[in-house]
């Protein structure tokens, strides 16, 4: 039987071990993946560190393939474009379009099964992005990559954008006379300025560290950016913020720094009447101080959103493909082939690499 390798999270700390995976022959309704490039994720990286995380399992669950093999029965994508073996194209798991989540829209299906985060049960084990080939079952939904689209700029409809255009459909979105502040100059504080510059915001102000990344962020279109490494306080920076936005405050503030203190240092930084969505509280540090009454007496509009539907994937690739003008694949600025995937995860823990990903197919 025909095989192919892929790295393998073996418990807490260890290096993700290479190991080899029979491929299956496919099912009929299913897909067979070619792995082309895979991004390290900041929830891989904390997984990586938590004795509790779930192994083995074969992550990589920001992904762009080739399709190496159509089961039967598959001939189009999601939205009824044909494909074909070659095509290039986003993979989603499957929505039950039954549960709670399904039916209340715009919430993650809650019995979905997530590529790159499924721990081993039953094979085939391959189905997560940092392997050469990716089981898909059927019922998945693809979406065809267009031809004349990079697929590194089709990776970042599944790197930030597509959550931050989740959160922004339920904050009915941008105006153009909005000033924008993102929290976290990561990569989904990059989806966020993206989606703020594509709305038309009059003025996008990105808050992090280090120098690099805000140096990147205003090759992305930042307006100002306030460094955390030199605006210790977060008093400090809520003043600065208030001083680039007409001494008011922002229209909107993004958070996608994931920091314990984002949240309080937010509300600061909103104006009376703005509205605060909230995507990088993740960790959960247990209670926090935090001053509601900011929330009452400025009338703040909050919310929070858990990752994409299906539907942000498919908006987030049309919005990179036909408008986004900036030179979004130069966040990814580290590769790897997959033989040293533990490289991308240390660039990534370090800050060194905004984007890293691993090439399992060279
Ligand atoms: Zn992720
Ligand atoms: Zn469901």
């Amino acid at each position: 039987m025909e095989t192919c390798k892929a790295a393998v999270f073996v418990g807490a700390g260890k290096p993700l071990a290479m190991q080899e995976f029979p491929v299956p022959p496919l099912e009929p309704g299913a897909v067979l993946i070619k792995s082309l490039v895979a991004a390290v994720c900041a929830t891989d990286v904390h997984a990586f560190h938590n004795p509790r995380a779930p192994h083995p399992v074969i992550w990589g669950h920001e992904n762009v393939g080739a399709i190496a093999r159509l089961g039967k029965g598959v001939t189009t994508d999601a939205y009824e474009q044909a494909l074909k073996e070659g095509d290039r194209v986003i993979y989603y798991p499957a929505t039950c379009g039954r549960c709670f989540n399904c039916l209340a829209g715009g919430l993650p299906c809650e019995v979905r099964r997530n590529y790159g985060l499924r721990p081993f049960t039953t094979p085939p084990h391959i189905t997560g992005g940092f392997g050469q080939y990716v089981y898909v079952e059927p019922n998945a939904l693809l979406l065809r990559i267009p031809d004349d689209m990079s697929t590194e700029r089709a990776l970042f409809a599944v790197i930030g954008n597509h959550t931050v255009m989740n959160g922004l459909e339920k904050l009915g979105g941008i105006s153009v006379s909005d000033a924008v502040v993102v929290q976290g100059s990561g990569p989904v504080g990059m989806g966020a300025l993206t989606q703020a510059k594509l709305a038309g915001a009059r003025r996008v102000i990105v808050v992090g560290a280090p120098a690099g990344r805000l140096q990147m962020a205003r090759e992305m279109g930042a307006d100002e950016t306030v460094s955390i490494e030199e605006y210790r306080e977060p008093e400090a920076r809520a003043q600065r913020v208030r001083e680039l936005t007409d001494g008011r405050g922002a229209d909107m503030v993004i958070e996608c720094s994931g920091a314990d203190t984002a949240f309080q240092e937010g509300l600061e930084m909103v104006r009376a009447g703005g509205k605060y969505l909230n995507l990088g509280q993740l960790t959960d540090y247990g209670p926090m101080p935090v001053n509601p009454s900011l929330i009452t007496r400025k009338s703040i509009l909050i919310s929070g959103v858990l990752g994409p539907t299906f539907k942000h994937v498919t908006r987030a690739l049309h919005a990179l493909h036909a408008r986004v003008k900036y030179p979004v694949e130069k966040l990814i600025t580290h590769e790897f082939p997959l033989q040293r995937v533990n490289e991308a995860f240390r660039v990534h823990e370090t800050l060194e690499a905004m984007v890293a990903v691993v090439r399992p197919n060279g």
